[in-house]
Order: C-alpha cells, then structure tokens, then sequence
C-alpha cells in the first residue's frame, strides 16, 4: 500500500555535502520525496521532536548533535514507505548497518547516523505533522 513517512538528513550528512548521494539511494529504493525542506533546528524543536528519547541517557547528546548544523526533512512516499526507508536507512548503529544501506556506506557513527526515519506508520504521520503543513506535500 502507498504510504508516507518522514525523513530527515542529519546534520554529519548536510556539513559533508552529501545530500544529494542520500535522496539518491531513497530514490533508487523507489521512494518519491513530495516535500522537503532544509531547516536549522533551535534546541526546542530538537528537544520536541525526540521528546519519547528524554529519558535515553544520550537525549542531550542527540539534541546537541540535531542543531550542530542544517537538516534537510522530508516526507516520502510509495510502496511501504515506512519499512521500505527503514530497510535502505540500514541499522542505527553503522557497525551493524547492512552493506549497501545509507548508514554503512555514509554514517560516521552510532549518533551521527546521517538519516532520520519514522519507525511505524502510526508515529509517521506525528512526524509528517510535526514537521511539514499539509499543503506543502505535493504528491
Ligand atoms: P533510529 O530509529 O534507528 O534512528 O534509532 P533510535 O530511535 O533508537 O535512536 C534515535 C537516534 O538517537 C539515532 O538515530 C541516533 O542518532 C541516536 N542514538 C541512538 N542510540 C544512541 C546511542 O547509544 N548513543 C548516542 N550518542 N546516540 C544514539
């Protein structure tokens, strides 16, 4: 089934200009990106957005990292979206990332991963609306 999920280059991907080799393994893995913005985030909007990481022991750590530098966020679309992200996204920590993914071939480390996905269709669309106003998906 069709479906959205957002996606976010993070901050060790924007500083190395590797933006663009990132949107072209999602496209590759057929996904569509029908929005996407490249903001800063101010250390509220990092804190919201990880609000269900607060209790983690590296929630300061993330949040500090998050607004280290730009983000590129975007919503995607296609077949399985959600899974479809999280499976060429490769494993949180690069050292356990399948060869081929986006975290074994450009994540620098457990924290500075490169790519942000939603994790079920339920959170996808918290996310979507966190980040992006409806009219700015443009399918
Ligand atoms: P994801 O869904 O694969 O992004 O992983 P999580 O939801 O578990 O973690 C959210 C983000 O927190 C990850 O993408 C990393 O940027 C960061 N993170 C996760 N685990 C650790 C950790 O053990 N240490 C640090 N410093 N950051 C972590």
């Amino acid at each position: 089934m069709a479906e959205r999920t957002l996606s976010i280059i993070k901050p060790d991907a924007t500083r190395r200009n590797i933006t663009g080799k990132i949107i072209a393994k999602l496209e590759e893995a057929g996904l569509r990106v029908i929005a996407q913005k490249r903001v800063k985030w101010s250390t509220a909007d990092a804190e919201a957005f990880y609000a269900v990481h607060k209790e983690r022991p590296f929630f300061a750590d993330l949040v500090s990292f998050m607004t280290s530098g730009p983000i590129v966020m975007q919503v995607l679309e296609g077949e399985d979206a959600v899974a479809c992200n999280r499976e060429v996204m490769g494993a949180t920590n690069p050292a356990d990332a399948a060869a081929g993914t986006i975290r074994a071939e450009f994540a620098e480390s457990i924290e500075a991963n490169s790519v942000h996905g939603s994790d079920s269709v339920e959170n996808a669309a918290i996310e979507i609306a966190q980040c992006f106003k409806p009219e700015e998906l443009v399918g």
